[in-house]
């Protein structure tokens, strides 16, 4: 493949006609998205992609694209491509304790090659070929993607939109479709299936999901997101290339935040640090203050030579997938009468890892498993909906629940980083632990048991 070909721009076809009908309108191209729309396309669906921005185009992430994602990448016909341009193979995670001592969790070697435990590449070229094969399976399929389609309102059977909705207010009326503007004209789209995948302010999920109504975040729901900054360094020291190890550092004084450094190709990384937004208030420093202290306090050693990319310094937030309180819909509300959100629009991102490609991934192809075009033809029901959310959280909550545990553990004011010292330290010593965490790079299982606290208890006292 072309090198650099994610910097050019993507040819979706026309604009269709004002007011055609799709049997699914997937909002928003991003990962998740793309993998919505494909697997619906996929299924033979008529499908209609819409992409506020155009490709190419860049999102503020790691760039870690992790061990639980590889078999939709795979499944979604993306693997060869990624594969034969430039990545980094993932083939372990090298975590560093508050007290400075480390451990390397590593995959096996089989057959004389390490196992794959994710890719690392910057988000600019995997969405772009996310994208890039959306359109081709939606394209061939008589849907059609849009590009600089700013999804405004959510259009409901009662003739009135969804700006103004009241709780629950999917129940009793049924999403149709979408108003938005081109960069010229507005325009009006209809469809079975409404899929929200805008991500962090998804147009879909303002119009369904209470928790997201107020412009500005309620203190309350400050657990629930994390906010990350990200750079891209060149000539940062102590770095593998092409494969290698991942990093995560807990350190003290930002706990339970964590920095991250991501080798990217022989001489970039992806540098980055994420905590969650209730935390980050009990700091004086924001996001790019406590950054540069890191860098520049705790790893003068490696960054001395290091050249920061300029204008790759960008924060964003990361809506996770923790339990509220209260609430009778896990994390929070995923669905209404004809429409379901998946990805960051439902909020699904690990609380204690900051990943979210992996469960968006699984969430969209869940989402897609229950729409059935002819049975759905009518519009897509309530009850399929809310079979999609409890299945989504049967699957993902164990596990979400227990890295969000972990998460609060950490923050504990007196902790001060014992029970990560703890963990490591134990890992460095017994064989077992260190076969989960390598485990658990790859595997949705291992981590349910990793993040069980009776495992961990165990683990940890004897
Ligand atoms: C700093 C940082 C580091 C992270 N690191 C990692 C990591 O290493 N690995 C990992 O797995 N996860 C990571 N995450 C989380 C990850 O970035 C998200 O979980 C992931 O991007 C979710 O994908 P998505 O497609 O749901 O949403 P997004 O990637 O946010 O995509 C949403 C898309 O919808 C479009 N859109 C928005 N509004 C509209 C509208 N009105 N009309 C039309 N389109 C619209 C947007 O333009 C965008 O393209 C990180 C997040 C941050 C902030």
């Amino acid at each position: 493949m072309e090198k650099e070909f994610w910097n050019e721009e993507i040819d979706t076809g026309k604009v269709p006609e004002n007011k055609s009908k799709f049997d699914v309108i997937v909002v928003g191209g991003g990962p998740v998205g793309s993998a919505a729309a494909t697997y619906s396309a996929m299924q033979g669906d008529k499908v209609l992609l819409l992409e506020k921005s155009s490709y190419p185009r860049d999102k503020t992430c790691g760039d870690a694209v992790g061990g639980k994602s590889l078999k939709h990448v795979e499944a979604l016909g993306v693997k060869t491509a990624l594969e034969n341009s430039p990545h980094y193979r993932i083939t372990g995670v090298l975590f560093t304790a508050p007290n400075g001592k480390s451990l390397n969790v590593e995959r096996p070697v089989v057959d004389g090659e390490q196992e794959l435990a994710g890719y690392v590449l910057p988000r600019a070229q995997f969405d772009w070929l996310m994208f890039n094969r959306a359109t081709e399976v939606i394209l061939q399929n008589g849907g059609a993607v849009v590009q600089d389609f700013n999804v405004k309102e959510i259009i409901y059977d009662d003739g009135r939109d969804g700006k103004d909705p009241g709780p629950n207010s999917g129940d009793k009326r049924r999403i149709v479709g979408i108003r938005g503007k081109t960069k010229e004209e507005d325009m009006e789209y209809s469809a079975s299936l409404t899929i929200g995948a805008g991500g962090v302010r998804c147009p879909v999920a303002t119009s369904i999901v209470e928790e997201t109504y107020q412009k500005t975040m309620v203190d309350s729901k400050k657990e629930h997101y994390s906010a990350a900054y990200r750079q891209y360094w060149k000539g940062v020291k102590g770095l593998n290339h092409k494969e290698g190890m991942i990093e995560f550092h807990y350190i003290k004084g930002v706990i339970p935040g964590y920095f991250w450094i991501f080798p990217l190709s022989e001489d970039t990384a992806n540098v980055g640090f994420g905590i969650v937004l209730n935390e980050l208030s009990k700091h004086e420093k924001k996001l790019k203050g406590l950054q540069d202290y890191i860098i520049n306090e705790k790893m003068p050693e490696r960054f001395k030579d290091a050249e920061l990319v300029e204008g790759s310094s960008k924060g964003w937030q990361l809506p996770l997938g923790s339990p509220r309180k209260g609430e009778e819909m896990q994390p929070r509300r995923l669905f209404a009468n004809g429409a379901m959100v998946v990805g960051d629009a439902g909020s699904l991102v690990d609380p204690f890892s900051g990943e979210g490609i992996a469960n968006g991934f699984l969430s969209a192809k869940m989402a897609i498993d229950y729409f059935d075009r002819e049975r759905h033809n009518d519009g897509f029901p309530l009850e399929e909906g809310m079979k999609y959310q409890k299945e989504l959280w049967d699957t993902l909550g164990p596990e979400l629940t227990n890295s969000y545990r972990i998460q609060r553990l950490m923050s504990w004011p007196f902790s001060k980083g014992w029970l990560i010292n703890m963990i490591i330290n134990k890992a460095r010593k017994k064989p077992e632990l260190q076969r989960v965490l390598s485990d658990c790079l790859v595997s949705p299982e291992a981590q349910k048991q990793i993040t069980d606290y009776r495992f961990l208890a165990r683990q940890l006292l004897f």
